[in-house]
Order: C-alpha cells, then structure tokens, then sequence
C-alpha cells in the first residue's frame, strides 16, 4: 500500500547555495545531510509537516544529478512514496507494467530501502518507493 508522500527530490548544483535558500523558503532548518556514494549524490532534508524535501547535489560533474541538470536544469527530480511493503509493491508494479529501475530494493538516504520507476511508464516523473530500513 502507498501510504503518504514520503518526500520530494529536487536536483541543486550546490547544496552550500540551496541549503539556505530552503531554510529561508521553508522557515525551518536542515535537520540531515547525508552522502549516498553508491548514487553519487550528497543530500540534504527537510521536514515539512510529515513529508521531506530532498535536496539532491552531484558528487560528480558526470553524476546523474549533473547530467539531469544539464539536460532540464535545477528543479523536481522525483516523487517518493512510503510504501508498506517495498517488494509487494515492485511485484505489483511490474505486474502492472511499471519499468523498474532496480530488480532488487537498494539502501537509500534517511535509512531507506528504495526503489525507482522509470519515468517513461509513469507519464514522465521519476517515482521513488521508499521503506524505512531500521527493523
Ligand atoms: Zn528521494
């Protein structure tokens, strides 16, 4: 089951610049950054009432954040979804014709599992699952 939005990832080209200009829009501070080397990408959150934002940076000047920036420039990256159960809902999904980005789920930011729908089969945004991985 897809419970809530978990968060919104939004692709930066520095989180030095972006990190205070979020705390400025959001009026509230960063609580978390956190490097995911295997995605190379440095992140940043913030929480807005029981979802996130999720500033995204390239470790890298060909990193995928690098490159999508270059192809569309700063802005929404992804939607996350909590989901129940990450793997019921990658087997729906695919039964569903859904393209997945990964056969298995992979650890995320913010100690998640997550899972990736590529955004040609859900009309052009890049959907992320996501499960919390501390149990
Ligand atoms: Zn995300």
């Amino acid at each position: 089951m897809f419970q809530k939005i978990e968060h919104i990832g939004i692709a930066v080209k520095s989180l030095e610049s972006a990190i205070p200009k979020y705390e400025q829009l959001l009026g509230t501070s960063c609580y978390k950054t956190e490097t995911v080397e295997t995605e190379g990408v440095h992140t940043a959150f913030f929480k807005v009432g029981e979802s996130k934002i999720e500033l995204l940076a390239s470790v890298s000047e060909d990193g995928v954040i690098a490159r999508y920036i270059e192809k569309k420039g700063e802005g929404i990256h992804h939607i996350a979804y909590a989901v129940e159960d990450i793997h019921s809902e990658m087997n729906r999904l695919k039964d569903e014709g859904f393209i997945l980005l990964s056969e298995e789920p992979k650890p995320g930011a913010d100690q998640k599992w997550v899972c990736f729908v590529h955004p040609k089969s859900t009309g052009g945004v890049l959907v992320e699952l996501c499960m919390d991985r501390d149990e």
